[in-house]
C-alpha cells in the first residue's frame, strides 16, 4: 500500500513524484511502470539517441540514488492491468496487488500499429521505447533502404537521423502535406522541401496497403500502386492513449481519459495527466484535446502535485513544443487548433522564419524555425490575447515585442 501510487515511470510520473518530494509531501509514493530503466527521457530517442550521438545514461531524469534518497519506490517492469476504485487496488504483472489512497495515472500512449497486412511483420519498427530503438539499432547494420510511414514530428526526425546515418530514406504520408495534424501548410511545405534537399523521397497523398516479403525481401505496397523495396520500415503513425484499465473501472474518457482542471478523471482520487489526458484546453478555448508534448506533462504533474497539497491548482499553462531535424531547431507556443488564418514572417528560404497563427485576429500560436525570437517575443502576444495586425506580424523589421497592445 503506498499513500501515492504513479502509474507510468515516464515524464510526467516521474515529474509528479518529484514535485510531491519537492513541495514537502511526506507520504509513501511509489512509481510503478512497465519499462525496466530507470526513467528516462523520450524526445532524444528520435534525435540523438537514435543516430548514437547521445548515450543512454545522459537520458535519465535522474541517477538511482535520487530515487533512493527521497524515498520514491520505483517498481520497474511491472505493468498495471486492473484497477479497483471501490478497493483502491490496482492489479500489476510481477508486484500483485498494490493498495493506494491516491493514484497518478500517467502512461502516455502506445505506437499506433501499422493497421495493414504485414503491418505487425519484423522488419516493421515504432519509435515510442528505448527498446525500441535498440531494436533499429541492432537492425541497421543489415540496412540500406528505410520506409518510414508517417510524415509527422517522429517520422521526420527519424528521417533526418537516417539520413545522418548515410540511409535511403523514404517516407510515406497519407495526407497531401506533411505535419497536417500539428501545423499549417506554410510550415509543411519548408521541410517537404527541406527533407527533399537532403535527400529523403518524400511521397504524399499515399498510404501502405500491404508490407509484404518474397525471398525474404520486404516491399511496402502503396495506394498509389508503388512498391518500395526495403530493408525496415518505420511505422510513426501517433499514439493510442494506454487507459484500458481506468476506462474498464468506468472511468470517463474516449480518447484519453477525461480530467477536469486539476487533472482529476471521474474515479475517485484518481488523476491522469500526460499524453494520455483529455481535458479542456484553456488556449485552445476550452476545446476537448489530448497534448503530446513534455510541457504538457511536466505542466500537468505539477498542478497534480498542488492540488495534493491542498493548494488550489488549475492546469492553464501555454503550450510548448520543440522539434529537430538537421541543423534546424523548431520550437512550437500555443495550440493552432481551429486557426483561421497563417501569416508567414520572414523568407522560409533563408531558413529562419515563423509562422503565426491566428484566429478571429487573435495570435494563437507560432512555429518558430530558427528563431527564438520570434519564439520568445511571440509568447507573450499569445498570453496578451492580442489582436494584432497581419501586416505588422509578417514585417520581420519590427520585433514582435513592440506589437504588444
Ligand atoms: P510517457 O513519457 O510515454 O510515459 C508513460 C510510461 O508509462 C511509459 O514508460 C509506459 O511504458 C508506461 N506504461 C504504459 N502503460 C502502463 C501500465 N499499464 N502500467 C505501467 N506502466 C505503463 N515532446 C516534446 O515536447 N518535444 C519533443 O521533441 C518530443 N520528441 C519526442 C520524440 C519521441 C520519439 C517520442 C516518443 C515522444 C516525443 N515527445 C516530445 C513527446 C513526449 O515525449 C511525451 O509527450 C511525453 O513523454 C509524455 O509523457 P507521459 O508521462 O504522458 O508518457
Amino acid at each position: 500500500h503506498y499513500d501515492v501510487l504513479v502509474v507510468g515511470a515516464g515524464h510526467g510520473g516521474s515529474q509528479a513524484a518529484i514535485q510531491l518530494r519537492q513541495a514537502g509531501f511526506d507520504g509513501s509514493i511509489a512509481l510503478v511502470g512497465d519499462e525496466p530503466e530507470l526513467p528516462y527521457e523520450r524526445p532524444p530517442l528520435s534525435k540523438e539517441y537514435l543516430t548514437g550521438d547521445k548515450d543512454f545514461e545522459r537520458m535519465l531524469f535522474r541517477p538511482e540514488s535520487f530515487w533512493r534518497e527521497r524515498d520514491i519506490t520505483l517498481l520497474a517492469a511491472s505493468r498495471v492491468t486492473r484497477v479497483d476504485p471501490a478497493a483502491k487496488t490496482v492489479a500489476t504483472t510481477g508486484h500483485g496487488t498494490i493498495g493506494f489512497d491516491r493514484m497518478i495515472w500517467a502512461t502516455g500512449g502506445q505506437a499506433r500499429a501499422l493497421p495493414c497486412p504485414g503491418g505487425d511483420d519484423a522488419a516493421v519498427f515504432a519509435i515510442r521505447k528505448k527498446r525500441d530503438v535498440d531494436a533499429i539499432h541492432a537492425a541497421l547494420a543489415d540496412t540500406r533502404r528505410i520506409v518510414i510511414v508517417g510524415g509527422g514530428y517522429i517520422g521526420l526526425e527519424a528521417a533526418a537521423g537516417f539520413r545522418k546515418l548515410g540511409k535511403a530514406v523514404t517516407v510515406i504520408e497519407m495526407a497531401d502535406r506533411l505535419l497536417s495534424r500539428v501545423a499549417g501548410a506554410a510550415l509543411s511545405d519548408f521541410y517537404a522541401a527541406e527533407h527533399r534537399r537532403q535527400g529523403v523521397d518524400i511521397r504524399l497523398g499515399t498510404t501502405v496497403e500491404a508490407i509484404e516479403r518474397s525471398d525474404g525481401a520486404v516491399s511496402c505496397r502503396l495506394s498509389d500502386g508503388a512498391i518500395l523495396v526495403c530493408d525496415l520500415v518505420v511505422a510513426g503513425i501517433g499514439i493510442v492513449p494506454e487507459v484500458g484499465p481506468l476506462i474498464a473501472a468506468g472511468a470517463t474518457g474516449g480518447n484519453g481519459v477525461d480530467v477536469d482542471r486539476a487533472c482529476r478523471t471521474s474515479l475517485p482520487d484518481t488523476y491522469a495527466i500526460g499524453d494520455c489526458a483529455s481535458h479542456a484546453n484553456v488556449w485552445a478555448d476550452g476545446e476537448q484535446t489530448r497534448v503530446e508534448s513534455v510541457q504538457n506533462a511536466h505542466d500537468m504533474a505539477k498542478v497534480v502535485a498542488q492540488d495534493m497539497m491542498g493548494e488550489e491548482a488549475i492546469y492553464d499553462a501555454l503550450p510548448w513544443f520543440w522539434s529537430n531535424q538537421y541543423d534546424l531547431k523548431l520550437q512550437t507556443v500555443g495550440l493552432n487548433i481551429g486557426h483561421d488564418e497563417e501569416i508567414v514572417r520572414g523568407d522560409p528560404g533563408s531558413r529562419s522564419f515563423s509562422v503565426i497563427y491566428r484566429k478571429a485576429g487573435r495570435v494563437v500560436a507560432l512555429d518558430c524555425v530558427d528563431r527564438a525570437k520570434d519564439y520568445v517575443q511571440g509568447r507573450k502576444l499569445i498570453e496578451a490575447r492580442a489582436e494584432v495586425d497581419a501586416g505588422a506580424l509578417a514585417d520581420i523589421a519590427v520585433p514582435l515585442k513592440e506589437l504588444l497592445p
